[in-house]
């Protein structure tokens, strides 16, 4: 039996709501999510776990003028501060690509699009643009982006990221059949539902959910607090219910040989409560033998699909 085992997290910062009005979630001068990634790295590297980051691309940027060129509608670039990294450190972070790319272990910088656009509402022009803009950013840092998740989960076609250098995707999927109640058990205590990678148009897609399936739902996410009805429960519980969940989704994935696919932001755990359940699960991961989990990044689980054919 052999399961494998995919995390990624996304690294988007102010970038992930500039087209909202929320940013409660957030740290005000991103100094949460960069204590919270430097514990992550550390923890990586003792426990020798591989992650794909994706990141979007404006972040890589050490500084903007507020303007950047390309098939936009108007306005979209409105929030854009048009200012640098040590002013507005959840607009600009080439530090965080930079933590990642420098680490021991060997994690995978990949991409969330250069201004989190919703790649479905917007014509393939755009789509197209924003991947140029990305590869030329990451070929600046010699490291080419493979693998791709879109924001929102707003899915583009496939034909476009191939012809812009991305074999392998992730993809939101939902069991549609659940009652209200059921989603809610799902969402709690899981199980968390599987389905396995598949080749579509020359492009790898692994699937996840679309809830944050790495950290709990029931704790706070980043600096904002749960849900009213999640506060009535001890937060012991409500952690020791979300360990159950991640060793249960591990443990399906090695005795059925399938392909488990973990996710959340940055920002998600960046509290002690979530901390306490990835530190724990990393620690998991590393106590399971190699010959009955691979931890792989997206680009490792794209060279083993697109080697088989
Ligand atoms: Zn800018
Ligand atoms: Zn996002």
């Amino acid at each position: 039996m052999v399961g494998r085992l995919t995390i990624s997290i996304e690294i988007e910062l102010g970038w992930g709501v500039h087209d909202r009005s929320t940013t409660d979630h957030l740290s005000s001068d991103g100094s949460a999510e960069r204590e919270y990634l430097d514990r992550l790295l550390q923890k990586a590297e003792k426990t020798d776990i591989p992650i794909s980051f994706d990141i979007v691309g404006h972040l890589l940027l050490e500084e903007c003028d507020g303007t950047h060129e390309g098939p936009y509608e108007d306005g979209w670039f409105k929030s854009d501060p048009g200012s640098d990294a040590s002013t507005r450190p959840l607009m600009y972070a080439p530090d965080m690509a930079r933590k990642v790319l420098d680490a021991e272990t060997d994690h995978e910088l990949c991409t969330h699009t250069f201004s989190h656009i919703l790649c479905g509402e917007v014509s393939e022009e755009v789509v197209a643009a924003e991947l140029e803009h990305v590869q030329d950013l990451h070929s600046d840092l010699h490291a080419p982006v493979s693998s791709f998740i879109p924001p929102r989960h707003s899915r583009p076609a496939n034909r476009t990221l191939r012809r812009h250098g991305i074999d392998v995707a992730r993809y939101a999927r939902e069991k549609r059949s659940l009652t209200p109640l059921h989603r809610l058990k799902e969402l709690v205590v899981g199980p968390l539902p599987s389905w396995q990678p598949e080749v579509n148009d020359g492009v790898l897609e692994t699937y996840c959910t679309t809830y944050t399936s790495l950290t709990a739902g029931t704790l706070p996410a980043g600096q904002r607090p749960p849900l009213v009805g999640y506060r009535a429960i001890p937060t012991e519980a409500r952690i020791r219910t979300h360990k159950y969940y991640l060793e249960r989704a591990t443990k399906r994935a090695i005795n059925l040989n399938e392909t488990v696919h973990l996710w959340c932001h940055l920002y998600d755990f960046s509290n002690k409560y979530q901390w306490r359940i990835i530190e724990w699960f990393l620690e998991f991961l590393n106590d399971i033998p190699a010959k009955e989990l691979t931890i792989k990044t997206m680009e490792d689980l794209s060279e083993e699909y697109h080697s088989r054919e």
